[in-house]
């Protein structure tokens, strides 16, 4: 009989056959269902992450594991060499449901990030009319689109980005919430892009003003500029809107989508764009093995249907309030500031007495939640949608008594 594998094992298989790039937090899960996930020792917990908002409608959610098993037990993999069942209606169905023409599917945000890149260089050529090899795209500062080499060339994250070079050309970084500096960026004529991420995530939840991406989306236009939304973090129901974009009446040219696609399920991403961009690539000139697989395309309906039945927008928005309210209700001088827009909140840990905001979430998981800190001071908030308002208050309670326990 196999003997159960304990956290203190699990842990040192990874440290010696993983690559260390990664530094998790000392826990090690083995079942998730809804709002809450079990470790090994099977201690229960609230899940604070949803593995980056990537499990927007909970864990294991029967409606998107059904679709799973069901296709796995058909047919997985066909490769674009062929024509699938399940493709075209998956096709139909995420255009139609976010408002464009064209879906290209992939599989990680990342490569969904590389693809519109690939899309709006190949428009800034073939439609916009600038010179080969001439395009630019400008980003924000202290972005975050992933981790391959043409995007942490646009990074401004010494982490993910030093030592890694040369560098692929072809960025202008500019400063995030700044319109005078997008205005300026934008009077250079081989600018075909502005990939913008809604509310910036992994930099800490950082929160645009408001107006800021609706008068960018503006500046654009007025330039014949594609504004390019990231929305693998903050799209899917997460910030109370389906996209967060949608807070502001802004339509993205190209649409970026990835993670909670799948619900977290599998790896699912997806390009959108209307014809005179998404046609501008060719058969050949882009693609993946996996992209669109028929799994991939059953589970993101799935996915995006559970969205809608469950009414996840108007609960994200709803719960987001509360927990906003509630944490600023903590009376202690260890918060500086709490921020967010839906379930994607962070809240700003002020450093004391050599403690961090990991310390904190080390105490968190202690008592029975976990979340993650970005960069030392921060921590995001961000449970599966599909938390019930008492499930959240119980999590409030819990983040109480760990940062009161720092007081
Ligand atoms: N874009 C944004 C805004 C993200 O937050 C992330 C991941 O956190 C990515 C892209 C990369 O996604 P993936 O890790 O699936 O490649």
């Amino acid at each position: 009989m196999s003997k159960k594998l304990t956290s203190e094992v699990a842990i040192s298989l990874e440290e010696k056959y993983g690559a260390h790039n990664y530094h998790p937090l000392a826990v090690v899960l083995s079942k998730g269902k809804g709002a809450k996930v079990w470790d090994v020792e099977g201690k229960e917990y609230f899940d604070f992450l949803s593995a980056y908002s990537a499990v927007n409608q909970g864990h294991c959610h029967p409606k998107i594991v059904g679709a799973m098993i069901e296709q796995a037990q058909t047919l997985t993999l066909t490769s674009r060499a062929f024509y699938s069942d399940a493709l075209g209606g998956y096709e139909k169905y995420i255009t139609e449901y976010f408002g464009y023409d064209k879906v290209l599917p992939m599989n990680t945000g990342a490569e969904a990030d590389e693809t519109a890149l690939k899309l709006c260089r190949r428009w800034a050529y073939d439609v916009k009319g600038v010179r080969a090899d001439q395009a630019k795209i400008v980003v924000c500062a202290d972005n975050f689109h992933g981790r391959t080499i043409s995007i942490i060339s646009m990074s401004t994250d010494p982490e993910s980005k030093a030592g890694f070079g040369p560098y692929t050309p072809g960025f202008e970084v500019i400063p995030y919430n700044d319109l005078g500096a997008l205005q300026r960026a934008l009077d250079d004529t081989n600018v075909a892009g502005f990939l913008v991420e809604p509310i910036q995530g992994e930099a800490g939840v950082v929160v645009p003003d408001e107006g800021y991406l609706r008068k960018a989306f503006a500046m654009c236009k007025a330039k014949n500029v594609l504004f390019i939304a990231d929305e693998v973090q903050t799209g899917i129901a997460r910030t109370g809107k389906l996209l967060a974009c949608d807070h502001e009446g802004v339509r993205p040219d190209i649409l970026i989508l990835g993670k909670a696609l799948s619900g977290g399920a599998y790896p699912v991403s997806a390009v959108l764009a209307d014809d005179e961009i998404m046609l501008t690539i060719k058969p050949g000139q882009h693609g993946s093995t996996f992209g669109g697989n028929p799994v991939a395309a059953k589970v993101a309906v799935a996915a995006l249907e559970v969205v809608k039945e469950e009414k996840l927008a108007e609960r994200a928005e709803k719960l987001g309030e509360i927990f906003r309210t509630e944490m600023r209700k903590i009376d202690s001088d260890r918060i500086e500031l709490v921020r967010g827009k839906g379930l994607l909140n962070a809240v700003v840990i002020r450093p004391k007495d050599g403690k961090t905001a990991m310390d904190v979430c080390i105490k968190m998981a202690e008592n029975g939640l976990l979340a993650k800190p970005t960069h030392d001071h921060i921590i995001r908030f961000a449970p599966p949608l599909v938390i019930t308002e008492g499930q959240l208050m119980e999590a409030v309670a819990l983040i109480k008594k760990s940062i009161l326990s720092f007081a």
